[in-house]
């Protein structure tokens, strides 16, 4: 039986692991016997609005923590250094990050800045020896993509993207039950994803920023949806675009884009994206035997949803706690997630959205090739 005094001690070890944020890779080697144990110590990058709600969200995971700060605004890194207990050393701007090489505080770095950064950011984030978590989408096409793929295996690092659902319960009950058959042969998915963009001076509406416009911020969850979902990956593409405000969505912006996927199996997707509709998250999963809806489906959650067996009943966890702690797992110790969130898995999602887009441009048809 353990004495009062060993579980004392053993208590202690585990909070000052947990709070001692200059606890060198070396230490915490020693305090991993098993790889269970560990910790994964992220540096955030760019303190929007998404890295707040990821940061709060941080406070509860068993397996990851916040020991870094990258933003191009010294007030926030005082603040959040504060807050979140990141001493002054492991501090970054835009310009001097690359320094987070010789800190072996940081295990991996979490870019959550504006699209058209992620590309440049990831790539500096594997040169610097960090693994690199990557908002979505993960680059602006996929030959960003590949080229980031490509930076973070000569560098020996590993690149996850920010795929939150891939982990959430309700929508692993579906991904289940369909893979196991239960819902038959899979014929059909609805995807439909869209909100009333406000402020039309974001970045999320300028082209170089955004790289796009609503495909990119919520198409995207229809697309890697249908993936999930259907459990196949698409083989062709067709893609109508409409837009009823120019001036909000400007030339390379799309508001609208409704979109259908073709999968080798004969399984068909119909999709919607928009910026200019509310009331627009939900999925549906159609097969021979069953069928599944999720509604509210991406969004931060409760995730709800029913199958022709009944309502889904599993909890809701905070998405992006449930994340973290997932993707410890996945770099610290190589497990394996159900549904992918490693680069390949952004990329496939982005040479989707170039077949849309070319399938807008040209009103044709657009094979793809994805495995
Ligand atoms: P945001 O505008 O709230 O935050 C972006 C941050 O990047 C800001 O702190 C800004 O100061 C910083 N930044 C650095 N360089 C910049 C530059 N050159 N121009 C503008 N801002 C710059 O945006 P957000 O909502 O936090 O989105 C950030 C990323 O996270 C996006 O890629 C987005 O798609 C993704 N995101 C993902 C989810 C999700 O559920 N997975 C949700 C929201 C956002």
């Amino acid at each position: 039986m353990m004495t009062t005094s060993r579980r004392d001690f053993l208590q202690k070890l585990a909070v000052s692991a947990a709070a001692v944020p200059f606890l060198s890779t070396d230490v915490f080697a020693g305090l991993r016997p098993t790889a269970q144990g560990s910790v994964l110590r992220v540096a955030l990058m760019g303190l929007g609005g998404y890295a707040s709600r990821v940061a709060e969200s941080m406070q509860s995971c068993k397996r990851a923590k916040i020991t870094g700060l990258i933003s191009g605004t010294p007030a926030k890194l005082d603040e959040w250094g504060a807050k979140y207990g990141v001493p002054e050393g492991s501090r970054y701007n835009y310009e001097n990050f690359d320094k987070i090489k010789d800190n072996p505080d940081i295990d991996a770095v979490y870019v959550i800045t504006p699209n058209a950064l992620h590309h440049d950011q990831v790539i500096r984030v594997a040169k610097a020896g960090k693994h690199a978590i990557c908002e979505k989408p993960m680059a602006l096409n996929a030959a960003e993509g590949e080229e980031m793929i490509a930076a973070c295996a000569a560098a020996g690092v590993k690149l996850l993207v920010g795929y939150r659902l891939h982990f959430e319960a309700k929508t692993l009950e579906v991904v289940r039950m369909r893979s196991e058959g239960e819902f038959g042969k899979i014929k059909f998915f609805q995807g439909q994803c869209g909100f009333r963009i406000g402020d039309p001076n974001q970045w999320r509406l300028d082209k170089a920023l955004a790289g796009g416009g609503a495909m990119m911020d919520i198409g995207i969850y229809a697309i890697n949806g249908a993936r999930y979902m259907v459990g196949e990956e698409p083989i062709w593409v067709t893609a109508q675009e409409t837009k009823t405000d120019t001036v909000k969505f400007k030339e390379g912006v799309d508001e609208t884009i409704l979109f259908q996927l073709g999968f080798p199996s004969g399984a068909v997707a119909s999709c919607l994206s928009t910026y200019n509709m509310n009331y627009l998250d939900r999925f549906f999963l159609n097969g021979e035997k069953g069928f599944a809806e999720l509604q509210p489906s991406t969004g931060y959650g409760p995730i709800e949803g029913r199958t022709n067996k009944g309502k889904l009943t599993q909890p809701h966890v905070t998405h992006q706690t449930q994340q973290m702690d997932e993707m410890a797992g996945i770099i610290l110790d190589g497990n394996e997630p159900v549904v992918p969130v490693d680069g390949l898995e952004g990329l496939k999602d982005l040479k989707v959205i170039d077949a849309i887009y070319r399938a807008c441009a040209t009103g044709e048809r657009q094979e793809l090739k994805l495995v």
